[in-house]
């Protein structure tokens, strides 16, 4: 393995032949063949491109082809690779500089530029710039964007027959179960689009779909008030675009060896104190089966700074948790507190400001009192929090991070650093520092991992390709906690679960955020994710992991990682509910079959399962139901939103 190259990724490869380029990364191969964008994009063993990418110019009504194209190389490293290409069409040349990168991250640096325009010997007539991606129908079908409109919002799921349409949004992903592409930008500063047009669309077309950028409507501001001349000349219209074709990794193998709990440590001795039979909370998460213990915030007497309270009994709190077989990460993330030691020079490069130039956030909290306002990553603060991490890692023994937030390129308009933007009318504008945010978490990923540790980060409805291929885990759901817990089967999505939750998509290990209480007990929560491959992560407390510890053991038992896994929506899953609003999917493995089996119909306890023939009936876990065969047809008597493990096995 490469130094440049972290595991699990390998060396960038590319190959160049004149105007064609094949550039293959981990799980991936893109070529341009004589075009500006890629004519082939293979991922997860197949064409997604159904027609090649294209970049598109309007002048007048007339759209114009691309003409004089050549490719130059620049450089090829193990970890990225750069070429450029130029062009022309109509009075314009564009030259974009193209990075692979070795996640399969591509950097498409675009330059719109005015050519043989001077003196008006040739005015700028350019008034239409758009890009598409043609999509196979079968890699299509489901989309996510960010932002959300509401915080609470889905923006993920199906795509419908009328397609989606969005305003600017600075990433937009379509793609199947298992793969699809993503786009991102982080401003809509040179995007001159009519009122009311969509920036951005993923429409039917032919035997597929169009996913769309538009960009200009219009001849660009930038060279409309004004003849090009050589005292005052008009300059090039830059866009700077990230594509990446996902998975960005293979989804991790090993993901049942992380029984995470979700920990509040305060700084007291709650996990050490011997109850009755002289057990303390932290032997009773070990005999549940936990492994890892996530700290939350509050173990750090500043917020996101990593220093603990009180540092010796912090230090002691991680040898216990490590004699005992448990590994510990310790929470960081998007905050920056009034009692960090440099608050007072740092505050106006560190922190994110609105485009009033407020600060955002201002979380309260105690222990001691202290308020913490959000961070924006294109500031100092990145490096900041990296040294703190290195701190936080050697000084306490740490395993790994929890990051709360820190993937995710909030909007931002403090210039102090380099976001926002001025518009026309004098308003101040965000943007959403995703290249800032991307290389960040990179550095970040380098650092923890030359550690030895790993990297868990929490996010909500944010499922962005560039920035989360380098967590380790995700931890995801909070967005939707209150709205399961009014109407579980009302707010039910199962292709937006598929989308933004089960990260196959993206080649991510996902666990789901699980507020439990009466209204929605763990196992319910264990009944959307189970069906997906996820678990719920248990919070604080042995009651909630006492729940899952049986789904873990069993499917670390039976090897599901690196089993073969038949989900619910394909045909072919061995096992089939013959009762409506039951969901089963199959691990296959070693001759045996493992079905998760999660009942959402609240009408009736028996649900039928149609089973192979010669299967006989194995284990089941937990096992509150009780199972009877009839031939081909599994009769359990099962309760709703209790999911459960069956074990089949032939002779
Ligand atoms: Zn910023």
């Amino acid at each position: 393995m490469s130094e440049k190259v972290p595991a699990p990724w390998s060396p960038v490869e590319l190959t160049m032949n004149g105007t064609y380029i094949c550039a293959k990364v981990w799980g991936r191969e893109y070529v341009w063949d004589n075009s500006l964008l890629p004519s082939s994009v293979r991922t997860a063993g197949r064409e997604i491109l159904s027609a090649p990418a294209a970049l598109h110019a309007r002048f007048g009504r007339e759209e114009a082809e691309f003409k004089e194209i050549v490719f130059l190389p620049i450089s090829a490293e193990e970890d990225k690779a750069v070429f450029t290409v130029c062009a022309s069409a109509g009075n314009i040349i564009v030259n974009i500089r193209w990075t692979v990168e070795y996640d399969g991250y591509l950097e498409m640096a675009l330059s719109v530029v005015p050519y043989w325009s001077f003196w008006g010997v040739s005015p700028v007539a350019l008034d239409g710039l758009w890009i598409t991606f043609p999509l196979t129908c079968e890699s299509s079908g489901l989309y996510h964007y960010w932002p959300t409109d509401r915080y609470d919002g889905l923006a993920s799921g199906a795509v419908p027959e009328e397609g989606v349409s969005t305003a600017f949004k600075p990433y937009f992903w379509a793609g199947w179960e298992f793969g699809g592409l993503g786009i991102t930008t982080e401003t809509d500063e040179f995007i001159e689009l009519s009122p009311g047009k969509p920036c951005v669309s993923l429409t039917p077309e032919g035997d597929g779909r169009i996913l769309r950028w538009d960009l200009l409507d219009r001849k660009p501001r930038a060279w409309s008030d004004r003849e090009d001349s050589w005292g005052d000349a008009l300059g090039p219209v830059d866009y700077v675009f990230g594509i990446q074709a996902t998975p960005v990794k293979e989804q991790r193998r090993d993901r049942m060896e992380f029984r995470i709990v979700h920990e509040s440590y305060t700084c007291d001795d709650r996990l050490l104190m011997p109850d009755e039979n002289g057990k303390t909370l932290l032997d009773k998460y070990k005999d549940n089966g936990v492994n890892w213990l996530i700290f939350h915030e509050s173990w750090s007497a500043m917020q996101n700074y990593g220093q603990a309270v009180e540092e010796e009994r912090f230090q002691t709190c991680v040898r216990e948790c490590h004699s005992r077989g448990i590994r510990v990460m310790a929470y960081f993330g998007y905050e920056y507190p009034t009692n960090a030691p440099l608050w007072h020079e740092k505050k106006d490069d560190y922190l994110l400001k609105n485009p009033a130039g407020h600060f955002t956030g201002g979380w309260q909290r105690h222990n001691p009192c202290q308020r913490a306002y959000m961070v924006c990553y294109a500031g100092g603060y990145a490096e900041g929090m990296r040294e703190r991490v290195k701190y936080a890692m050697e000084h306490y023994g740490l395993d790994g991070i929890y990051t709360d937030g820190t993937y995710v390129p909030w909007s931002c308009a403090n210039a102090a650093h380099g976001c926002g933007y001025t518009a026309p009318d004098g308003s101040r504008r965000p943007t959403f520092p995703v290249f800032a945010v991307r290389r960040h978490v990179k550095a970040l990923y380098e650092l923890v991992h030359g550690m030895g540790g790993m990297i868990d980060t929490h996010q909500s409805s944010c499922l962005l390709a560039p920035t989360l291929a380098f967590a380790d885990s995700f931890y995801n759901g909070e967005s939707i906690q209150e709205k399961l817990k009014e109407s579980f089967l009302g707010f039910l999505n199962l292709p937006a679960f598929r989308t933004e939750y089960m990260g196959k998509n993206l080649g991510l290990f996902p666990q789901m955020l699980a507020y439990t209480d009466s209204r929605m007990p763990i196992e319910k929560a264990a009944s959307l994710s189970l069906i997906h491959d996820v678990l719920p992560r248990p919070g604080v407390g042995a009651e909630a992991s006492a729940a899952v510890a049986p789904y873990w053991k069993k499917l670390c038992a039976f090897g599901s990682g690196d089993a073969e896994w038949h989900p619910y929506w394909e045909k072919d899953c061995p096992v089939r509910p013959e009762t409506e609003h039951v969901y089963c999917s199959v691990y296959e493995k070693d001759g045996k079959l493992l079905a998760a089996v999660s009942s959402f119909n609240e009408e009736t306890d028996t649900v039928l399962l149609r089973i192979p023939e010669g299967a006989a009936l194995g284990e089941i876990v937990p096992g509150i139901a009780s199972a009877e065969r009839d031939g081909c047809i599994l009769r359990l008597n099962m309760k709703a939103f209790r999911p459960e493990l069956i074990e089949l096995v032939f002779s």
